[in-house]
């Protein structure tokens, strides 16, 4: 039996995770899940998966939980805060650590269980664009194994070769080549992105996810993260890696040889794929997700961003080319400006702006340890804050 903790188990990524280990039982044994605040989806899950610990971030929302697990499951551990994240994160009977938080509060849990010599399954991408040099160093140091959930780094994965750590002319790679849904505004002009609402930013064309990660599905910075996470996973400079718009996400990305060959990994946009993949590796098993019928699609079609309409992307290579605490303060800046769109405090097209303005403010000073990295992320998200402060006159 192999035993899994799961960060952010009641999210999207989480509830997909779970779907597939059901399918599994006697392969699959749940050790820990946590969550921040969903108290009632926590509860369900215990009761169906009957993990060791239970873990709220929000320790308000523990103490309930607690109360609510008393009678019918006393044998789970309920834990809150930074403390039972760690403990999920750590546990003895736990082989595979699926990091499933959304922004950089998954970053210390993460590296937890990296230091606990776990296996990662990394779906929180943020934790790497904040701090990848930080990130992969542990990972060298520990022996930790990274393997990839974000559909395009784990299409990437099953298209290089085993020894892809050793940079890319050593496999012959030319380019790595992510796809983009282009996300619900693709077509939307300049204009109409003005007036754009988070419900509309929220409906995307092809996945279903969070409400973070669909906002920055729509700006593109969900691309621009992702620019960031190949980066490090693959060690690929950023002039190698190109992004394309592929509006069916049916090809989850491609890797492109220095022969002239280019590899793809195709499936329906169902995350059980990739988080199936990662559970097995390097075995296969049943996911869940139906296979795909070429003829019903028939078609497939591409083209290139457009970082006029969408900055965010733009930006993003910006950050990694520049590297330091740029990316640290792009991720920071993003998730302030995001969650204030969300709440209806800032226009859509303001997002970037925010960025932006947040990345020519910060002082960008050397970042010698993971303690100046949670600072400078610290700074931003004030800078961001203040940002949002002198312009949140806008409502809808
Ligand atoms: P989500 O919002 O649906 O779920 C987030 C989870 O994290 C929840 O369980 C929540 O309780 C927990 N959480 C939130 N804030 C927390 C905090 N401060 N401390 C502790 N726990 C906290 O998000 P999601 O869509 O499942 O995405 C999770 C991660 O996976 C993100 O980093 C996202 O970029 C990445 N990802 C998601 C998808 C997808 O299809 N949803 C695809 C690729 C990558
Ligand atoms: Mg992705």
């Amino acid at each position: 039996m192999i035993g899994i903790s799961i960060l952010g188990s009641t999210g999207s990524i989480g509830v997909s995770t779970l779907d597939v280990i059901a399918r599994h039982p006697q392969r699959y044994r749940v050790t820990a899940l946590t969550a921040n605040t969903d108290v009632e989806g926590m509860r369900r899950q215990c009761l169906q998966h009957q993990p060791q610990i239970a873990a709220m971030a929000d320790p308000a929302s523990a103490e309930k939980l607690a109360r609510q697990l008393k009678q019918p499951a006393p044998h789970i551990q309920v834990m809150a805060g930074a403390e039972g994240l760690q403990a999920a994160a750590t546990h003895t009977d736990t082989d595979s650590v699926m990091a499933a938080i959304v922004g950089a509060a998954g970053l210390s849990p993460t590296l937890a269980a990296i230091r606990a010599g776990k296996r990662i399954l990394l779906a929180n991408k943020e934790s790497l664009v904040m701090a990848g040099q930080f990130f992969m160093a542990e990972v060298e140091r520990c022996h930790a194994t990274v393997s990839p959930i974000d559909s395009e780094h784990n299409a990437i994965f099953q298209c290089l070769p085993p020894n892809y750590a050793d940079g890319l002319d050593h496999i012959g790679v030319e380019r790595i080549l992510l796809t983009a849904s282009g996300g619900p505004f693709r077509h939307w002009p300049m204009e109409k992105l003005q007036s754009a609402t988070p419900e509309q930013a929220c409906a995307h064309p092809n996945w279903v996810m969070g409400r973070k990660i669909s906002v920055d599905s729509a700006t593109l910075m969900n691309k621009g993260l992702e620019v960031i996470e190949a980066h490090w996973l693959f060690n690929a400079p950023p002039e190698r890696i190109e992004v394309v718009v592929h509006p069916e996400s049916i090809i989850h990305s491609l890797v492109a040889y220095h022969d002239g060959s280019m590899l793809a990994q195709l499936g329906n946009p169902d995350m059980r794929t990739p988080i199936a993949h990662a559970l097995a590796w390097p075995e296969r098993h049943h996911s869940g997700v139906n296979m795909l019928d070429l003829p019903t699609i028939a078609q497939l079609n591409f083209e290139r961003p457009d970082t006029r309409r969408f900055p965010c992307l733009r930006l993003a290579f910006e950050a990694i080319q520049a590297g330091g605490s740029a990316p640290a303060i792009l991720n920071a800046a993003n998730e302030i400006a995001v969650a204030a769109f969300l709440e209806n405090k800032i226009r859509f097209t303001q997002i970037p702006e925010i960025i932006e303005n947040t990345l020519a403010q910060t002082p960008s000073g050397g970042v010698e340890t993971l303690s100046d990295l949670f600072a400078i992320d610290r700074t931003a998200r004030h800078y961001a804050q203040r940002h949002i402060k002198a312009h949140n006159s806008w409502t809808y």
